[in-house]
């Protein structure tokens, strides 16, 4: 078991915002970051101590930068599992190829959280037409209908209803394997995230409510507001699965409660999540940090939160109100550094703080 000690190099693979987050906590602790990543000028790399710009495939850039960083770890869950593999065998990369494979495949995710005793909405495996009428029968309607790699914000899903026309919503998934899952009459969106070191030890943060806008988060509200025996369910659960599937890291676990309060698991995300920029203001222990805690295998912070918080994130257009934001003296901002704010991109967010006896949700 590697421990990395300040002063040491932290690769990243991943050049955007959770790079950059993640690197300003690195440095603040005392780490040397190395970005690797595609983009040139990224939002990770202008904060970092050196970067990479190449494909995650170019296997000499891999080398050249496994031997320069003492441990390596993602802020992107679809890096290829070969390119994890092949830095392997210079570095260790935390978390690993293993949670990798499960967590870039909504079949196996999903199996894999069913199989560890935590339930999930009812899916199919779905590869061709005949087994699109078939789940649809099986799951019945309404349903989703999700690409099993590549998925995110909402990109690669399709809503089926009783008068979908099956043949025409499948050959727009151009025989895409997919799974259909049954629509969750959900009460709440909330996530847990959790880190785990080497060492087996983990710590959570409180579950928080997300609120989506065109399948993209909107607003998180810390805490959700649940009771405290669904809150205290939500973090075994999201444990349990960071143990089982032998995280190291940080583990975002999204979740439904529904009407009859069960709580469903909807998506894994081994690294730092949106739903947790609020722990920077509102925690002992950001996320970030217990992020870089976890990879160079040191004992975790406090997770507590010392105050509720709300966090926006701001979408395209949303950044030009930096200035409006600003005026509110309350109100914490991050800009990620991106130039151009293209429709639905994620460009920065704010973070207020409110006191642990007021609800962040009025
Ligand atoms: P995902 O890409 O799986 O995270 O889904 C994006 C969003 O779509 C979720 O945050 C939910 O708001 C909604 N969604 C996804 N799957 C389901 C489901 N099975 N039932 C109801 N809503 C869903």
């Amino acid at each position: 078991m590697t421990t990395i000690s300040p002063g040491g190099h932290i690769g990243i693979l991943g050049d955007g915002q959770l790079g950059r987050m993640m690197a300003i906590a690195a440095a603040e602790m005392g780490y040397f970051v190395h970005i690797f990543g595609p983009e040139e000028d990224s939002p990770a790399a202008q904060v970092s101590h050196r970067s990479t710009v190449a494909s995650y495939s170019d296997q000499d850039a891999l080398t050249a930068f496994a031997k320069r960083v003492d441990v390596v770890t993602l802020e992107f869950e679809n890096i290829p599992t070969d390119t994890v593999e092949f830095l392997s065998k210079i570095v260790p990369v935390r978390p690993g190829a293993k949670v990798l494979e499960i967590t870039q495949d909504r079949l196996l995710e999903k199996s894999f959280i069913n199989n560890i005793g935590i339930g999930t909405a009812n899916f199919a495996n779905v590869e061709s037409i005949d087994e699109l009428v078939h789940a649809v029968k099986q799951i019945k309607t309404p349903a989703i209908l999700k690409t099993r790699r590549l998925g995110y914000d909402g990109k690669g899903q399709v809503k089926i209803t009783g008068a979908s026309n099956l043949d025409k919503v499948w050959a727009e998934m151009k025989d895409t394997p997919s799974i259909l899952e049954g629509l969750v009459k959900f009460r709440m969106e909330i996530s847990v995230i959790v880190a785990r070191n080497p060492a087996g030890e983990t710590a959570a943060f409180c579950p928080v409510e997300n609120r989506h806008k065109n399948h993209i988060l909107d607003i998180t509200f810390a805490p959700a507001d649940i009771p405290d025996w669904l809150a205290e369910k939500a973090v075994e659960m999201a444990k349990k699965i960071a143990a089982k599937i032998e995280l190291v890291g940080l583990i975002a676990v999204e979740m439904f409660v529904t009407q009859d309060d069960q709580i469903l698991v909807n998506e894994l995300a081994p690294r730092p999540h949106n739903s947790g920029h609020w722990t920077i203001e509102g925690c002992a222990t950001s996320q970030f940090r217990q992020a870089i805690r976890a990879v160079c295998g040191l004992p975790l912070g406090l997770p507590a939160r010392h105050s509720n918080a709300v966090m926006k994130n701001l979408i395209g257009d949303d950044v030009e109100t930096w200035g409006a934001l600003l005026e509110d003296a309350e109100n914490s901002l991050h800009l990620y550094g991106k130039k151009e704010a293209r429709e639905g991109r994620k460009m920065g967010h704010v973070t207020k703080l409110i006191p642990l006896s007021k609800k962040p949700k009025t």
